[in-house]
C-alpha cells in the first residue's frame, strides 16, 4: 500500500484535457447523459487552443464553390498520402456539421456581407481536387478563432452538466491486469491531495509536445503528457518523427503569426527584396503548405539571403494590405507583432523563422478516437476503455504533414466522434471496474520517488538539453549524421533523468514537482521522435532527410510504432488506404487521391 491516501470518484467518462478537443469530447457526452468529469491542469480556457489564431477549415461555399472530396483531397495531399484514408474522410465529410453545430452553440465567427460564416485563404486548401485556384475554406472568428472556439465550448460543458476538476495534474493511467483502462491517478495542485477517477472510459486530450523544442509556439504546459502515459503503459506512439515547423514564429520570441496572415494577402521576402516563394511554388506560392514553406525559408538562409545582421530569418510584409483589413482581420497577430518584434505592421515588415508548431504523430487512433494496441495480426486491435483526442491523438489525417486549419476542425469532429462512440460503448447503468490496486500503487510510487529525487541535475537544466538537442539534431532538414547523433546524445539525457534533482518536496504548489512530472513525459515523446526520425529512410511531407531525398512509397508508405520503455523499439502498421464510402455511394474517386509528387 501507498503512503498516500487518496479519494476516489466514479464517472462514465473521464476526460483529461480541456483544450477544444477535451471540451468538445466533455460535451459531446454530458449531452448523451453520461456522467462526464473533465480534468485540466490549467483552467479550461488556458489550454493552448485558446492562442488559435486562424480558423477552422470545412467546406461551407460560402466564398466561392467548394467541396468536401476537394478537402478530402487537399488534406490526402497535405499529409503527402501517409494519412489513413478513412479518417481523411470522416474528417472532411464531418466537418461542416461540426462547424455549423460550433456557430449554433454560440461560436461568434467573422460574418460576410451576407451574414454567413467568413471563411479565408489557407495553405495547401485549394479548389478543382489541386487544379483550381486558392479556395477560402477557413472558418475564423478574426484572428482568435481558437479563444472563441474554447469559451463557447466551455459554457456548454458546463450547461450540460459536465463536471470539472481544474487545477487537477493526471499524473498516470490505471491498467487492469489484462490491458483494460480504469482510470488515471491525479494530484490536485493547489492543495497537495491525491485523487483517483474510475471510470468506464478514459479520454486523453493532453494536447501536443512542442516544449520538447528549444523554438516552439505552443504554450509552456504542452508537454505531451498523454504521450507520456500511454508509453509507460507499453502501448505504442505513432509517427512521431512528423514535426510541423511553423513558417512563421516571430524571430526570437517564437510567438506565433498566423498563415492568415498570408492567407490575407501577406508575402515573404529574402535579403534582396525577393518574394522568393513564387520560385519554388509556381502556382500557390506564400500559401503552399507549411513544410514547403518553412523548408524554402530554410534554404534561403543557407544560400545567404537571410535578412537581419546574422542573415538568418526571413520578412513577412503586411504593410501593402490595407490599415481596415489589418484592424478587423488580423488584430491579434498585429498586437503580437508590436509587443515582441517591436514592429508597426502598417508599416514595417515582421521578422520571422520556421518554428516548432505541431505534432501530427501522436497515440494511435482510430476514427472513433479508440486507442489502438496493435498486433501483427491485427494492426487495428483496440486498447478496451481508452481513447485519444486532439493533438495528442493521431487518427492519422495529417499524415505526414498538417495543413493550416485542420487542427482546429480535427479537434471538434473527433472530440465529436469519441462521444458518439462512448455512447454506444459506455453503459451507464452498469457499475465500474473494480481498480488494480497494483496499477494506482505504481503510479503513487512513480510520483513519490520524483517527490524526493535527491539527484545532481535540476529539472530545468535537464529540460535545457532536451530541448536543444532536439532542436539541432530533429529539425527542418535532417541527415543520417544528425540524426545518429541526435539519437545518441538524447539516449544520454534521457539517462540523467535517473539522477534528478527536486528541491520542494511540499505537495501545495509545487512547481517544481510539476515541471519535473512534465519533464517525464516530454522525455518520452521526444526519445520517440528522434529514433523515427532516424529509422526513416525517405523524404515525406515534414520529414525532410538530405539523404534520402525524395518520397518511398513502396518502402515507407507505413505509420511508424514507437514503443518507449528505457531504449525505443520501432514497429510499423499500414496506412488504412480504403475510404469509408465507395465511390457509386457518394464517397471519394479513389483515381483522384492516389499519389502523386507533392508540387504546390
Ligand atoms: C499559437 C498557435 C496557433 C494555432 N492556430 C491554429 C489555427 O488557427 N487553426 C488550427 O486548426 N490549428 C491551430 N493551431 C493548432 C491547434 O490550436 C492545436 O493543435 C490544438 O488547439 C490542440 O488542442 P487540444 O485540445 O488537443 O489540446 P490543448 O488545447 O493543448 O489542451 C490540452 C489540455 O490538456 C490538459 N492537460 C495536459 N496534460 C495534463 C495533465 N497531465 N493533467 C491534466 N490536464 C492535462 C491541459 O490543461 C489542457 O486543458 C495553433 C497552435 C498554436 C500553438
Amino acid at each position: 500500500m501507498s503512503a498516500y491516501e487518496y479519494e476516489t470518484h466514479n464517472y462514465d467518462v473521464v476526460v483529461v484535457g480541456a483544450g477544444g478537443a477535451g471540451l468538445r469530447a466533455t460535451l459531446g457526452m454530458a449531452e448523451q447523459g453520461l456522467r462526464t468529469a473533465c480534468i485540466s491542469k490549467v483552467f479550461p480556457t488556458r489550454s493552448h487552443t485558446v492562442a488559435a489564431q486562424g480558423g477552422i477549415a470545412a467546406s461551407l461555399s460560402n466564398m466561392g464553390p467548394d467541396h468536401w472530396q476537394w478537402h478530402m483531397y487537399d488534406t490526402v495531399k497535405g499529409s503527402d498520402w501517409l494519412g489513413d484514408t478513412d479518417a481523411m474522410e470522416y474528417l472532411a465529410r464531418e466537418a461542416p456539421k461540426a462547424v455549423y453545430e460550433l456557430e449554433h452553440y454560440g461560436v461568434p465567427f467573422s460574418r460576410t456581407e451576407e451574414g454567413k460564416i467568413y471563411q479565408r485563404p489557407f495553405g495547401g486548401h485549394t479548389t478543382e481536387f489541386g487544379e483550381g485556384p486558392p479556395v477560402q475554406r477557413t472558418c475564423a472568428a478574426a484572428d482568435r478563432t481558437g479563444h472563441a472556439i474554447l469559451h463557447t465550448l466551455y459554457g456548454q460543458s458546463l450547461k450540460n452538466n459536465a463536471e470539472f476538476f481544474i487545477e487537477y495534474f493526471a499524473i498516470d493511467l490505471i491498467m487492469s491486469e489484462d490491458g483494460q483502462c480504469q482510470g488515471v491517478v491525479c494530484w490536485k495542485l493547489d492543495d497537495g491531495t491525491i485523487h483517483v477517477f474510475n471510470a468506464k472510459m478514459t479520454v486523453l486530450a493532453t494536447g501536443g509536445y512542442g516544449r520538447a523544442y528549444f523554438s516552439a509556439t505552443s504554450a509552456h504546459t504542452c508537454t505531451g503528457d498523454g504521450g507520456g502515459m500511454v508509453a509507460r503503459q507499453g502501448l505504442p506512439l505513432q509517427d512521431m518523427e512528423f514535426v510541423q515547423f511553423h513558417p512563421t514564429g516571430i524571430y526570437g520570441a517564437g510567438c506565433l503569426i498566423t498563415e492568415g496572415a498570408r492567407g490575407e494577402g501577406g508575402y515573404l521576402t529574402n535579403s534582396e527584396g525577393e518574394r522568393f516563394m513564387e520560385r519554388y511554388a509556381p502556382t500557390y506560392k506564400d500559401l503552399a503548405s507549411r513544410d514547403v514553406v518553412s523548408r524554402c525559408m530554410t534554404m534561403e538562409i543557407r544560400e545567404g539571403r537571410g535578412v537581419g545582421p546574422d542573415g538568418d530569418h526571413i520578412h513577412l510584409h503586411l504593410n501593402h494590405l490595407p490599415p481596415e483589413t489589418l484592424a478587423l482581420r488580423l488584430p491579434g497577430i498585429s498586437e503580437s507583432a508590436r509587443i515582441f518584434a517591436g514592429v508597426d505592421v502598417n508599416k514595417e515588415p515582421i521578422p520571422v523563422l520556421p518554428t516548432v508548431h505541431y505534432n501530427m504523430g501522436g497515440i494511435p487512433t482510430n476514427y472513433w478516437g479508440e486507442v489502438l494496441n496493435p498486433t501483427a495480426e491485427d494492426p487495428d486491435r483496440i486498447a478496451p476503455g481508452l481513447m485519444a483526442v486532439g493533438e495528442a491523438g493521431c487518427a492519422s489525417v495529417h499524415g505526414a504533414n498538417r495543413l493550416g486549419s485542420n487542427s482546429l476542425i480535427d479537434l471538434v469532429v473527433f472530440g465529436r466522434a469519441a462521444a458518439i462512440k462512448a455512447g454506444q460503448v459506455v453503459d451507464p447503468t452498469v457499475s465500474n471496474p473494480t481498480l488494480n490496486q497494483a496499477s494506482i500503487d505504481a503510479a503513487l510510487a512513480r510520483f513519490d520517488g520524483l517527490r524526493h529525487a535527491k539527484g545532481n541535475v535540476s529539472t530545468a537544466e535537464l529540460r535545457l538539453e532536451m530541448q536543444k538537442t532536439m532542436q539541432a539534431d530533429a529539425a527542418v532538414f535532417r541527415t543520417d549524421k544528425t540524426l545518429a547523433e541526435g539519437v545518441q546524445k538524447m539516449y544520454g539525457v534521457a539517462g540523467k533523468v535517473d539522477d534528478i534533482k527536486v528541491t520542494d518536496r511540499s505537495l501545495v504548489w509545487n512547481s517544481d514537482l510539476m515541471e519535473t512530472l512534465e519533464l517525464t513525459n516530454l522525455m518520452p515523446n521526444a526519445l520517440a521522435t528522434i529514433v523515427s526520425a532516424e529509422a526513416r529512410k525517405e523524404s515525406r511531407g515534414a520529414h525532410a532527410h538530405e539523404d534520402y531525398a525524395d518520397r518511398d512509397d513502396e518502402n515507407w508508405r507505413k505509420h511508424t510504432l514507437a514503443y518507449v520503455n528505457g531504449k525505443v523499439d520501432l514497429d510499423y502498421r499500414p496506412v488504412h488506404l480504403n475510404p469509408l464510402l465507395g465511390h457509386n455511394e457518394g464517397g471519394i474517386d479513389l483515381k483522384k487521391i492516389a499519389p502523386k509528387a507533392r508540387v504546390y
